[in-house]
Parts: structure tokens; C-alpha cells; sequence
């Protein structure tokens, strides 16, 4: 497994579109592994493919509760609002208000080619509809309510 870089806000990578992955090949184990790794050292909850340079439609997720990989995922239910802080490992420093669906029912493949269907919740949702806007080339900023202001003093 190996670290690897996190794309920033500014890199046109983060704009683009990610394509579906075709064929789970051992390059694509590798990523996922080489994500989680990274996701680790960040300490972060989520991340997409795209933002370590990869325009494939994969993704991991981490609430606490161990992580959960996504390739190809499809979102097929949404419901509710949620309304809370959001920040992202592409847009150091920087938080802000966004409104979610509270409720998600994604479709996914995970890395041995099986599909699963997962219903999420409150953070998990979040994190899901988070990561999911990153293959489609959507930062969280463009989402934004309002800034979430860093306490300076500290
Ligand atoms: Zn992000």
C-alpha cells in the first residue's frame, strides 16, 4: 500500500467527470487500498477516487464504523434534509453549511465484483452524498450555505 497525494481545490481533475469502472482489475484493488491508507493519515471520513488523481467512479466511506467501499455507485432513493457542517481533504481550511438528504439508498459494487445495495442515514448519508458529487466533479463549496467561520485564536 502507498500514500497518495490529495488532489486541491484548483486541480482540474477535481472538475471532471469520473468514468465507470469496467473490469475490477488488481490496479483498481490496488487504489482502493492505497485510498484507505490515505483516507487513515488524513483522518478523514470519505474520499473519491478523483481527488487522488483517479477519474474512476469509486469511493470509500468511514463514519467510525469501519470503511465501506463503492465502485460504481448509483444513487436510488433520497429523502429528508439534513442541514450541518461539511468539510473536505480537497479544500483544506475550509468549512461551510450544506444542506443533504438525511436518507440514501445507493447501489454499488464492491471490490470483488458483487453488487450491494446499502441504506444510510444522517452522517453516513453525508458522507455518501459527499463523496458521490465528487465523481461528478462537484466540491462541496459550490453547495455552501454559508461559511463556517475558524476560530482563529486557538
Ligand atoms: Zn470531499
Amino acid at each position: 500500500m502507498a500514500i497518495r497525494q490529495i488532489r486541491i481545490d484548483g486541480d482540474p481533475i477535481l472538475r471532471k467527470k469520473s468514468k465507470e469502472v469496467k473490469k475490477i482489475t488488481p490496479s483498481i484493488v490496488t487504489l482502493l487500498d492505497d485510498m484507505k491508507e490515505t483516507m487513515d493519515l488524513e483522518d478523514g471520513v470519505g474520499l473519491a477516487a478523483p481527488q487522488v488523481g483517479s477519474l474512476r467512479r469509486i469511493f470509500i466511506v468511514d463514519v467510525g464504523e469501519g470503511v465501506t467501499e463503492f465502485i460504481n455507485p448509483e444513487i436510488m432513493e433520497k429523502d429528508g434534509e439534513q442541514v450541518g457542517p461539511e468539510g473536505c481533504l480537497s479544500v483544506p481550511g475550509e468549512a461551510g453549511i450544506v444542506s443533504r438528504a438525511n436518507y440514501v439508498k445507493v447501489k454499488a459494487l464492491d471490490r470483488d465484483g458483487n453488487e450491494f445495495i446499502i441504506e444510510a442515514e444522517e452522517l453516513m448519508a453525508r458522507a455518501i452524498l459527499h463523496e458521490y458529487d465528487h465523481l461528478e466533479g462537484v466540491l462541496f463549496i459550490d453547495k455552501m450555505e454559508e461559511i463556517e467561520e475558524f476560530d482563529q485564536e486557538d
